[in-house]
């Protein structure tokens, strides 16, 4: 690890600015997901809608990433899409399962999202400067 740094562009001060905000709302691709995956959603006797344990999905999500740090290490293919990494698969895979859990309860992922892209962006500690100092954040 820290090889993957070195594929980023410096910032400078012309790059500090981000690009326009992409469209499409995060939501919507949730809710879209969340269809998709309502079958996880149903009692597998009755069919019935239930409530998922939102531990248990956060567990599931924390799965992936774990999968996502083996397909890493082992720099292999993914089982199921052999033409693709396991490290682009596993991160899909979070990815649909966290925008199912935010289809599923329901949670404005959207407006999170972009709040939160904002507030980091003027964060003093997020900044070179900061992360230089010794107590500052590495990484
Ligand atoms: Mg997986």
């Amino acid at each position: 690890m820290g090889s993957e740094s070195e594929t980023t562009p410096a910032l400078t001060a012309a790059s500090q600015t981000p690009p326009e905000v992409p469209a499409g709302d995060l939501n919507d691709l949730a809710a879209w997901v969340h269809h998709a995956n309502r079958q996880w959603w149903q009692d597998l006797e009755t069919g019935q809608p239930i409530v998922r344990n939102k531990a248990e999905l956060l567990c599931l999500i924390h799965s992936e990433i774990s999968e996502c740090l083996e397909g890493i290490r082992r720099n292999s293919p993914d089982a199921k899409l052999p033409h693709r990494s396991a490290e682009e698969v596993e991160l899909a895979d979070a990815l649909i399962r966290i925008l199912d859990y935010a289809g599923g309860f329901g949670l404005d992922l959207h407006g999170a999202f972009h709040e939160k892209m904002a507030y980091n962006r003027q964060r003093a500690d997020h900044s070179l400067e900061h992360r230089r100092q010794t107590h500052g954040k590495k990484f």
